[in-house]
């Protein structure tokens, strides 16, 4: 079935079409103009919208270039349905190398936003109704938070059977069960939510080949779940995702400095030793961090300065496992 034209603001896409248009943002007081580059490609043929957006928090950029390498494949020119794909949600924070917006507001918590509420909130709705209002599906692409690195991750509500399926066909490393209300689209307030997928990997402030990798060949595979791309087998990942259900950071008992023991995705067992805090002026006073539990390390701090309470390493309650042990050859293939 052929597609059917698509609206964005003033702008008429025809099926076949593929251009960038640029998002006005709301205005800052120094009168800086800035815009949110948004490619749109509009297959002839009909099938689903699939969001794929990066860097909502400005300082995670695995996701910008994973969004640069899809917009390269010539592998789109037969697509059905459409792809709209925004590399950097949030130009402030690119710019800034920050987190959030210049109200110090994170863009992520701020949906669906409102026309009459902060500027994190206007620029939330401006994108709702341009660009979420359009999509049935979405991958929202991150890079942990500050001073942490995680294990590549697909977050979602594994309940729904179809995110189930689409979750399972990214084949990430990890695939962890979700029913958060916060973040992207999941407060956007429509009758029929967007089917989201969450891929968290790597770090703020730095691109990771693995993570990239892993992204841009999960990304195909959902699409062609999805049916808008057909692909050989040679896209199929050569390890099946660890399925976890419960997580949880460990904290560190007293203030120091940070030793890690531990990689991500490797299997550890209940009571383990994972780090070790001690004291930086040289006094023997130490802490010992140990495993809550058997499981893989999913996320670590990179700081190796610590203060008491905080998250040193998350670990995932799972059954024995080396698949996610190897993730860093996890789409390399
Ligand atoms: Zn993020």
């Amino acid at each position: 079935m052929r597609n059917k034209p698509l609206t964005i603001g003033s702008t008429v896409i025809q099926p076949g079409e593929r251009l960038t248009l640029g998002l006005p943002t709301p205005e800052l007081y120094s009168y800086a103009s800035l815009h949110i580059p948004v490619h749109i490609i509009h297959g002839k043929k009909a099938g689903p919208t699939l969001l794929i957006c990066a860097a909502i928090h400005g300082d995670e950029m695995n996701g910008t270039a994973i969004i640069h390498r899809l917009l390269n494949l010539g592998l789109l020119k037969g697509m059905h349905g459409t792809l709209i794909a925004i590399p950097v949600m949030n130009v402030f924070g690119l710019t800034t190398l920050t987190r959030n917006l210049p109200d110090r507001r994170d863009l992520d918590v701020s949906f669906p936003g409102s026309e009459e509420g902060s500027f994190a909130a206007r620029l939330a709705h401006y994108l709702n109704q341009e660009i979420l209002s359009l999509a049935t599906h979405c991958i929202d692409i991150h890079s942990g938070e500050p001073y942490q690195h995680r294990i590549p991750q697909i977050h979602t509500n594994l309940k729904n059977p179809e995110l189930k399926a689409l979750a399972h066909s990214f084949q990430p490393p990890v695939i962890l069960h979700t029913e958060s209300k916060r973040g992207l689209l999941w407060q956007n307030q429509k009758e029929s939510p967007i089917h989201t997928l969450i891929y968290d990997a790597g770090e703020p402030l730095r691109l990771d080949e693995a993570c990239i990798r892993i992204g841009f060949r999960g990304i195909l595979r959902v699409m062609r779940q999805l049916n808008m791309l057909s692909l050989t087998e040679k896209h199929t990942a050569n390890y099946p995702p660890t399925w976890v259900r419960n997580s949880e950071w460990v904290r560190s008992p007293g203030s120091g400095l940070c030793q890690l023991y531990k990689k991500l995705g490797v299997y550890v067992k209940e009571r383990d030793t994972l780090a070790t805090v001690y004291d930086p002026f040289g006094t023997s006073r130490s802490f010992k961090i140990t495993s809550p539990t058997n499981g893989i390390i999913l996320a670590h701090n990179t700081l190796p300065l610590v203060n008491e309470g905080d998250p040193i390493l998350q670990v995932a309650q799972t059954e024995e496992t080396t698949h996610s042990e190897s993730w860093q050859e996890h789409g390399l293939e």
